[in-house]
C-alpha cells in the first residue's frame, strides 16, 4: 500500500494519482437518503472526464424521492477524500457531492452537511466531531453472534472475546493507523459479539467522510473473514443496541469557545446555548439519529442482560455520567448519547449542527443538569421531555418543526419524510407473530 494516503496528501489530478498510486479503478461513491452508498466503478483512463464532469446516475434508483424522468444525477468526486481501499489498494474510494441540472441537489446529506458547515463558518466557528462506532460481528447469515463462546452476561471490555477477534479488529485498526485516522483503542463493547473502534475527531466533514468508509471498510473485512459486521440498532431484543455517540466542540481557530475553565461543567454560554438546541429540538433529531424502525428498541429499552441499556430513555442532560441524553465528559465538550447505528452519517452531523446552531442563535437555555441515576431515579423526573416511541412519532416531530426545517431546508426534509413515511408504512403492513399470539383469542 502507498504510503502517501493520508489527509495531508490531497490529490488534485486524480488521474496522475492513479498514476502515481497504481491505482487500476476508483469507486465514485455518494450517500443516498436512507444512509446506503451508491457507487460506480471507474477505470483510471476515465477519471479525468469523471473528475470534471462527474458520473452519472439515475437518482430514482436510489433513495432520493426523484423521478425515473428526472435528468442524471451526477455524482462529482471530491479528491480531498481519496481513499485506496487497504484491503485492495487497486480501488481508490472517493465520496461525491451530488448535482442536477448543474447545481447541487437540496436532499443530498453530504451537500447538507456542507450546507450546515458554511452556516457555522459564517458565524465564525469551526465544528469539530468524533463518532463512536458501535457494531456486532454476526454469522454470515445474521442470524447469531459469531463467537459462540462470547456468552458472558457482562461481556463489556472482555479481554478473551476480544482478542477471538484479533484477526478482524487489528485488520481494520491497521488501516486506519495507514490511512492517518490515529485510531487509539478498540474494545469489546456491553453486548455479546459487539464491538467498538475510536478514532481522532476531526472537522465534521472529514468525521463523516471517514465515518461512512469506517461502515464500509469494516463490512468488507469482516465478510473477508467469514463474519458479518452489523450496525443495525438492537439485532437482538435482550442485548445492549449499538449506539454511535458523537462528540461535539466548536472552535474560532484554536480556541474551543464551549469551554469555561471556571464553570462547574466546563462549558462557556455557547456551549450551554448548542446543548439547549440539542435539548428543544432533540424529538425531531431523532428522525436523523434514530432513523428506522428497529432504532425504537434501542432507546426507552428495557433493560438488557448486562444490566444496563446505555440508551437515553429522555432528553436530559449531565455531567460525567451515561444514563442521559447528553453528557458532558470534560471541559468544552459534549457528548450526544442518542445517535445509533443506523443513522446517515452526513445527516447525523448536519441535523445536530442544525440544532445546535439554532440553539446558539437563539440563545436557549438548556435549564439544570441532572446529575441522577436516569436509569433508576427517571421516574422521580417530573418535567424530563420524553423521546419518541417510535418512527413515526419522530417522522411527525420532524415534520412539524419549523426551527429543523428553516436550518436544514424543505429541500432536504420533505423528501427525508417522504422516504420515512414509505419505511414506517411497509413495517405496518407487515403482520408480526406476535400480533397473531396476542389477538387471535380477542
Ligand atoms: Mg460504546
Amino acid at each position: 500500500m502507498d504510503q502517501d494516503v493520508t489527509k495531508a496528501c490531497t490529490p488534485v489530478d486524480l488521474a496522475a494519482e492513479a498514476e502515481r498510486r497504481g491505482i487500476s479503478y476508483f469507486l465514485i461513491s455518494y450517500t443516498d437518503l436512507s444512509g446506503a452508498q451508491r457507487a460506480k466503478l471507474v477505470p483510471a483512463s476515465a477519471i479525468r472526464g469523471m473528475q470534471e464532469r462527474g458520473a452519472g446516475f439515475a437518482g430514482f434508483a436510489a433513495a432520493f424521492q426523484l423521478s425515473p424522468a428526472d435528468p442524471d444525477l451526477v455524482a462529482v468526486p471530491d479528491p480531498a477524500t481519496l481513499v485506496q481501499l487497504p484491503w485492495k489498494p487497486e480501488v481508490g474510494w472517493l465520496a461525491s457531492d451530488l448535482k442536477m441540472h448543474g447545481g447541487l441537489i437540496a436532499q443530498g446529506p453530504r451537500n447538507t452537511l456542507r450546507r450546515m458547515i458554511a452556516r457555522a463558518a459564517k458565524m465564525g466557528l469551526t465544528v469539530k466531531t468524533g463518532v463512536e462506532c458501535e457494531f456486532f460481528l454476526l454469522t454470515p447469515d445474521g442470524q447469531a453472534i459469531g463467537d459462540p463462546h462470547d456468552n458472558a452476561p457482562k461481556s463489556c471490555y472482555d479481554a478473551s472475546a476480544l482478542m477471538r477477534r484479533y484477526d478482524v479488529i487489528t485488520e481494520i485498526c491497521d488501516a486506519m493507523l495507514h490511512l492517518g485516522w490515529e485510531p487509539y483503542q478498540n474494545d469489546h463493547e456491553d453486548a455479546n459479539g459487539q464491538f467498538e473502534m475510536n478514532w481522532m475527531f476531526d472537522e465534521a466533514l472529514v468525521t463523516a467522510d471517514r465515518h461512512v468508509f469506517f461502515k464500509f471498510m469494516a463490512r468488507a473485512i469482516a465478510e473477508k473473514h467469514g463474519l458479518r459486521a452489523t450496525f443495525m440498532p438492537k439485532p437482538f431484543m435482550d442485548l445492549t443496541g449499538s449506539g454511535c455517540h458523537a462528540h461535539i466542540s466548536l472552535w474560532k481557530g484554536d480556541t474551543n469557545i464551549c469551554q469555561a475553565d471556571t464553570d462547574p461543567l466546563g462549558l462557556s454560554a455557547e456551549g450551554y446555548h448548542f446543548v439547549g438546541g440539542l435539548i428543544e429540538n432533540a424529538r425531531a433529531l431523532c428522525a436523523f439519529l434514530n432513523p428506522v424502525v428497529n432504532s425504537y428498541k434501542r432507546i426507552n429499552a428495557p433493560r438488557t442482560v448486562s444490566g444496563a441499556t446505555w440508551s437515553p430513555n429522555a432528553v436530559t442532560y449531565a455531567g460525567d455520567n451515561r444514563t442521559h441524553m447528553i453528557r458532558v465528559p470534560g471541559k468544552g465538550r459534549f457528548e450526544m448519547r442518542l445517535p445509533d447505528g443506523a443513522a446517515n452519517p452526513y445527516l447525523l452531523q448536519a441535523s445536530l449542527l442544525a440544532a445546535g446552531l439554532n440553539g446558539l442563535e437563539r440563545r436557549l437555555d438548556p435549564g439544570k443538569p441532572l446529575d441522577i441515576n436516569m436509569y433508576t431515579e427517571g421516574h422521580t423526573v417530573r418535567d424530563a421531555r420524553t423521546l419518541p416511541l417510535n418512527l413515526l412519532d419522530a417522522v411527525r416531530a420532524l415534520d412539524a418543526s419549523t426551527a429543523m426545517r428553516g436550518l436544514l431546508g424543505d429541500g432536504l426534509v420533505d423528501p427525508y419524510i417522504h422516504l420515512k413515511m414509505a419505511e414506517w408504512n411497509a413495517y405496518c403492513g407487515h403482520l408480526s407473530e406476535w400480533e397473531r399470539q396476542a389477538t387471535l383469542d380477542c
